[in-house]
């Protein structure tokens, strides 16, 4: 078979593929809200993650005629709208493959371009996230804060008075909350203690003032590599916004570059900055993938996250020994079960060194 009437062969496919595609989805094509989908709350249910559902209702699929792509690559003799869904280099490549023939396969998509507007430059990372609060702000903004809260860039800009001065308000806050607890902050165990919890409590929370331009630190590298990169374990310690108590456990990223790579290190130092804020364990699992996918622009992220709540071993349900899961899987890790299979395979190794 010519490589022309391959091609032809192929845009038919697509095309009743895209058919079949559209007839099951939402007819107007809108991003799916935010749902659930890409993610998991414990492992045992990773089987019905990342469906193509979602993905079905992804502008690219829903009216891919009306939009054509302009194609990176070039094809002599052939008429534009064959060359918009010829078939790319990397089709069959590992990690775009598509082994199960009764789903749809994707027509090809263009690589995040840079520059664009915020709105749209962010709005679906890697294109596999439906539109969610977490999706529609772009992962690092323009000073680079990330997410920052209200009053993040108030508390990197004080002068050392002020420094002094919003310690000291919250050393009066702690003595208050000793008082109304019943106790005796005079007495020796607990005369300096509403200093230390002060100085404790700006280390806990220090992530408000990470600039994650700092935190990166130009360790971005252009690598001819496109295998899995892994980090496992990374132990981190945050604070339940809920209860104020700590939770803590372990972070495991992983990424497919795109020509990019990131500085080991600073993967963990990516999970400790944003750990390093009130969080909940949900958000900090999205904020880690999500910035680390705006960083690299890498063809797949996946950020696992073990933790133990103390407000929930030491208080309310107390079920000791409790530990909880979440994931935030983007890119081919959602798309492509093979490969994050490969990551849980990975995950669930127990090292040897
Ligand atoms: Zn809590």
């Amino acid at each position: 078979m010519s490589r022309k009437d391959f091609i032809d062969k192929d845009i038919d496919r697509r095309v009743a593929q895209i058919n079949i595609s559209s007839a099951s989805t939402e007819p107007t094509g809108l991003p799916v809200s935010t749902g659930s989908a890409g993610s998991f709350t414990s492992v045992g249910s990773v089987g019905s993650v990342g469906s193509m559902s979602s993905i079905g209702s992804n502008k690219h699929t829903s009216s891919p005629l009306s939009r054509p792509v302009k194609p990176s690559y070039s094809h002599e003799g052939l008429p534009n709208s064959a060359i918009d869904y010829c078939v790319p280099n990397d089709m069959n490549d590992r990690y775009n493959e598509n082994p199960d023939d009764t789903v749809p396969t994707l027509p090809y998509q263009p690589k995040p371009i840079r520059n664009q507007s915020h709105s749209r430059a962010f709005s679906t990372p890697l294109n596999t996230r439906p539109a969610s609060p977490y999706t529609l702000n772009p992962p690092i903004d323009a000073d680079g804060l990330s997410w920052p809260s209200i009053g993040a860039r108030k508390r990197i800009d004080s002068t050392p008075e002020e420094a002094v001065q919003r310690q000291k308000k919250i050393e009066d806050a702690i003595r208050t909350i000793l008082i109304e607890l019943g106790e005796d902050v005079n007495r020796e165990g607990l005369i300096r203690t509403p200093e230390r919890y002060a100085k404790a409590m700006l280390f806990f929370t220090k992530g408000y003032e990470d600039n994650i331009k700092d935190v990166i630190n130009q360790a971005v590298f252009e690598e001819d590599h496109d295998e899995m990169v892994m980090v496992k374990d990374i132990q981190i310690y945050s604070l339940c916004e809920h209860h104020l108590v700590p939770f803590y456990g372990k972070v495991h990223i992983g990424y497919i570059p795109n020509k990019r790579v990131l500085g080991l290190s600073k993967l963990a130092r990516l999970a400790e900055m944003y750990a390093r804020r009130f969080q909940v364990q949900e958000r900090l699992t999205k904020q880690i993938a999500l910035a680390l996918s705006q960083i690299l622009h890498p063809r797949g992220v996946a950020v696992v996250i073990e933790a133990t709540h103390m407000c929930m071993v030491s208080r309310g349900i107390q079920k000791t020994g409790a530990v909880t899961c979440t994931s935030c899987m983007l890119g081919c890790f959602r798309s492509q079960q093979k490969t994050r299979d490969e990551f849980l395979a990975l995950l669930n190794r127990n090292a040897s060194i």
